[in-house]
């Protein structure tokens, strides 16, 4: 991203935003509450249209009025803190839907890789059930089955763990340290912070819609520069 500006209305919720990602890495997004990490995802998602800069996936401007976004979105896969899964379709159903509709996949290939990502991810056995006969963390395990399944380039996460019991929280953070093991690119947003200690390659502090600051997870953690973000990361310890 380079120098991303967004706004809603009169609020200035991204200002001159500069962020590069080299591929498999992971990118943690930490800052308080509405300093702007979810409207930074989003917008790399093309889920909003940004009112000026520009991003770049492979090399090639997302941003540009030219651009099919459908088909950029199709290289990012996306998981949000809840509610993710929809309610009417098997767990299954819900993996292969994309890969289906979206990406004409035969429904048997699209099944068959379905459920050996569900192996993958400790959830064989719950491919036919339906999202409410699952825990929290099983549930958003699926959900990362389901951005996985149509072979993102690149994973988005939002704060997944922030809605689930605590005790779930460790499955989910499992299931990520993996796909960074397996060279999957990831920006996640997260108030885990020992978390983004431990698996991010670089950390990025937001605040007021500013990249205050940002480094390797050492220098972020232990020596932070700013102020700022010595005050907020006071907060978890
Ligand atoms: P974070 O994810 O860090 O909590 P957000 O990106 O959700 O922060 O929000 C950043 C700011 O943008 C907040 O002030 C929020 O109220 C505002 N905001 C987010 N989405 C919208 C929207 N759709 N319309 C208006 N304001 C929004
Ligand atoms: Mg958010």
């Amino acid at each position: 991203m380079r120098s991303v500006r967004k706004t809603f209305g009169e609020s200035l919720v991204l200002r001159e935003v500069d962020l590069e990602v080299a591929p498999h890495t992971v990118t943690a997004l930490i800052g308080a509450s509405g300093s702007g990490k979810s409207t930074l995802l989003r917008c790399a998602n093309l889920l909003e249209e940004i009112d000026d800069g520009a991003i770049w996936l492979d090399g090639e401007e997302i941003t540009d009025p030219r651009v099919d976004q459908d088909a950029v979105r199709r290289r990012i896969g996306v998981v949000f803190q809840a509610y993710n899964l929809f309610p009417h379709m098997s767990v299954l159903e819900n993996i292969t839907l994309a890969p289906r509709r979206v990406h004409g996949v035969p429904r048997a290939e699209a099944e068959q890789r379905g459920r050996e990502l569900l192996e993958r991810l400790g959830l064989g056995a719950k491919a036919d059930a339906y999202p409410d006969r699952l825990s929290g963390g099983q549930q958003q395990r699926a959900a990362i089955v389901r951005a996985l399944a149509v072979r993102p380039r690149l994973l988005l996460l939002d704060e997944i763990t922030a809605a689930l019991d605590p005790e779930l929280v460790a499955e989910v953070l499992e299931v990520v340290r993996d796909l960074k093991e397996q060279g999957m690119t990831m920006v996640l947003a997260t108030h885990e912070m020992a978390f983004a200690r431990d698996i991010a390659d670089q950390v990025c502090f937001l605040d007021a819609g500013v990249v205050l600051e940002r480094g390797s997870a050492e220098q972020i953690f232990h020596a932070p520069r700013e102020e700022r973000t010595r005050r907020f990361l006071r907060r978890f310890t």
